[in-house]
């Protein structure tokens, strides 16, 4: 038996399933000739297809050094056998030890760069996996509530290591697990969702977010409870609002359409919008919406709910005649991968001609796509389309993309995502 592999099932015995994990090398991946360029370049994803031979039997999560194809070290990685994506890499430094005091030190770091935010926010992603160097790991902060995903088998094999690091990096006490990702069958893992720390969180959570207040389900909502990302695009959502209002001199009438618990509908009527008709298909999230709304103080007179399949919707309201001033579009995630774009692409299109339609002269579209497969350029085409068929012209005033708590790491373009595009009907 190698001697790496000896001192992990000895380090494995003395202190229970985890040990291993502090040890690096539990094997080694060999690249095939070629397949060293993207890890030189720091890109930390390495496919099956990449791998010419697997050294030692490495359990799913643990650390494997990265070799090329003629052994020069390259980095240390998380193996996932059940997975193609089979290894994210941790470190691309060969004196560094992938073990609690190395992953602490990343949470740290990561906690650290987003303390400018909290004044702004308590709603905040505090790690955002590849982004932040920690592959698979998402944490979330409300107000002192934590709430993680481990989307990867090696974030998952260092999980408590993980969980008091987010602990001593924060303060809260109370995290929340919300693995429950379709993705996690990916890499072999089963989906969880409980507490993981501290005590049950409340039914809803109160969050602060630019001077307005949301409440927050963590249990049951979306991701976990909340779009943190579109928190910047919601506050542009009320300027606009303000501004618009000061620049017409009338009451201003706003659609937010795929509203989920209301966030841009309560931003739109605080910025200024005398009417906010919102459209979602979930019920709970329009009755969530609804408390949001009162949360802020906001008339109700002035707000619409509607449960409705927005496709339809949109071409009723087209048939009534209605026109609005302000029209926000954040659908959910229409291609769930690169398979899928012809047919992502087509709906983007439908909803966008449709929202084009409805919007006055002078009115503002706030379009969003959130499908990393749907590139900003290819995005753009598609609401350019929509333009050209509406039969009007707009400019593009800006290109909009998630808040800074969810970065784009330069050396792994996969994690863009979210894209928007603002657009003044002239
Ligand atoms: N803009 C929101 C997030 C939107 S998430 C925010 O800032 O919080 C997308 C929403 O679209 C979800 O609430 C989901 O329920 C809704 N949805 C999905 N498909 C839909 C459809 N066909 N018609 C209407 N709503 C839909």
């Amino acid at each position: 038996m190698p001697r790496t592999r000896a001192r992990v099932a000895r380090a494995a015995d003395e202190g229970g399933p985890e040990a291993g994990a502090r040890v690096n090398a539990a094997g080694e991946l060999w690249l095939k000739p070629g397949k060293e360029r993207s890890l030189l370049r720091r890109h930390p994803w390495i496919y099956d297809t990449a791998i010419a031979r697997v050294k030692g039997r490495p359990a799913s999560g643990a650390t494997v050094a990265v070799r090329g194809h003629d052994g020069q070290w390259l980095a240390w990685a998380a193996y996932s056998p059940a997975s193609t994506l089979r290894a994210r890499c941790w470190s691309f430094v060969e004196a560094d030890t992938i073990d609690a005091d190395w992953l602490a030190a990343r949470v740290r770091e990561s906690v650290a760069r987003r303390a400018h935010l909290t004044a702004e926010a308590d709603a905040l992603r505090l790690v955002f996996g590849e982004a932040d160097g920690l592959p698979g790991l998402i944490a979330d902060r409300y107000a002192d509530q934590l709430v993680v995903q481990f989307q990867a088998a090696g974030v998952e094999a260092h999980r408590e290591a993980l969980l008091d690091a987010l602990l001593a990096a924060t303060g809260c006490g109370n995290v929340f697990d919300r693995s429950d990702s379709a993705s996690r069958s990916r890499e072999g893992l089963a989906q969880a969702s409980g507490v993981v720390r501290g005590a049950e969180p409340p039914p809803r959570i109160a969050i602060r977010e630019h001077g307005r207040r949301f409440w927050v389900d963590v249990r049951r909502g979306h991701k976990t409870g909340w779009y943190i990302d579109q928190r910047d695009n919601r506050e542009l959502a009320a300027r606009l609002a303000a501004r618009a209002r000061a620049a017409a001199g009338r009451d201003l009438a706003a659609l937010n359409c795929f509203s989920y618990t209301g966030g841009f509908s309560v931003a739109l009527a605080a910025g200024g919008a005398a009417s906010v008709l919102s459209i979602d298909a979930s019920a709970d999230a329009l009755l969530l919406a609804r408390e949001n709304w009162r949360l802020n103080g906001l008339p109700e007179a002035a707000a619409q709910w509607q449960e409705a399949n927005a496709f339809e919707a949109l071409r009723a309201l087209r048939a009534e005649g209605r026109r609005f001033d302000l029209i926000v579009l954040d659908p959910p995630k229409f291609a769930a991968s690169h398979h899928h774009v012809d047919r992502a692409a087509r709906a983007y299109k439908d909803i966008n001609l449709s929202a084009l339609r409805l919007l006055a002269p002078g009115g503002w579209l706030l379009t969003f796509s959130c499908s990393g497969a749907i590139g900003v350029e290819l995005f753009q085409k598609i609401v350019a389309g929509a333009v050209a068929d509406a039969g009007v012209e707009a400019q593009l005033l800006r290109r909009l993309a998630a808040g800074e708590d969810h970065p784009l790491r330069m050396s792994h373009p996969e994690g863009e995502y979210l894209k928007g595009l603002l657009l003044q009907r002239v």
